[in-house]
């Protein structure tokens, strides 16, 4: 009796494992451990090409608030200045792998949003180990964690990258639909976070009205007292194996 009632409890809490879609992909979910008495949250952006979202950035370090950004070696060649601005804020930013390319790191052809997939075990190797690199390269801490792009995987993908060394973020908030947002739409989305969320958003689309409301979203998460942690700071629970 006990087990059952703990069964939905614990894929709540994102232990489960997650069904594959209709196209048997994968899109794991991760939690942080709750704050209880201090709700929090794991804010988490990525930059997959593109420029950077500077209204992000300023609430960022204007309020001294921590985030785990997901970097690929495509941006980081064209964003030199913001890379650099991360690593002059250790104590804010944990800069992680988003890939070499933005390619989806998985291991069969399989379109998403239109996106081709790496395809193949060794195509996803490339990207996997292209993004880290390139990260190291540039100076920063080797990345313990990968998001891919889409965050659609295999079963098959998802242990290849643990064997190359990564733990798979995958989220369990969407704050801004891929930066597709309107910007009303992402600070409610992302103010009615819960305390153990982590949170996805994009901060590559300086231009979108979605980067706006995200901006917006974290002062109002901000005002109702929750505190911001980046992932490496505390524990997590993910599905389909993603982590420890
Ligand atoms: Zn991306």
């Amino acid at each position: 009796m006990k087990a059952l009632l703990l069964l939905p409890l614990l894929a709540a809490l994102g232990f489960a494992t997650q069904a594959p879609a209709r196209d048997g992909l994968l899109e794991p979910k991760l939690h942080i451990a709750a704050g209880g008495k201090t709700p929090r949250v794991a804010l988490t952006f990525d930059a997959c090409m593109g420029l950077a979202d500077q209204r992000i950035l300023s609430v960022l370090i204007d309020n001294h608030i921590p985030a785990t950004i997901f970097i690929t070696a495509r941006w980081l060649k064209r964003n030199a200045e913001t890379f650099a601005i991360f690593r002059a804020h250790p104590d804010l930013f944990e800069l992680e792998n988003h890939g070499a390319m933005h390619v989806p790191a998985i291991d069969r052809s399989v379109p998403v949003y239109g996106i081709a997939s790496a395809g193949s075990a060794e195509a996803v190797e490339a990207e996997v180990s292209g993004g880290a690199n390139a990260l190291v390269a540039d100076g920063a801490p080797r990345p313990h964690w990968f998001r891919g792009a889409t965050a659609k995987y295999t079963a098959s993908s998802i242990a290849q990258i643990r064997a190359l060394g990564f733990d798979v973020a995958g989220y369990s908030l969407n704050g801004d639909d891929g930066s597709l947002l309107g910007a009303r739409a992402a600070t409610r989305r992302i103010a009615s976070a819960h305390d153990g969320d982590v949170i996805i958003s994009h901060i590559n689309q300086p231009t979108h009205a979605a980067g706006e409301g995200v901006a917006a979203g974290i002062l109002a998460l901000k005002a109702k007292g929750f505190t911001f942690v980046r992932l490496d700071a505390v524990s997590e629970n993910g599905s389909n194996a993603t982590v420890n």
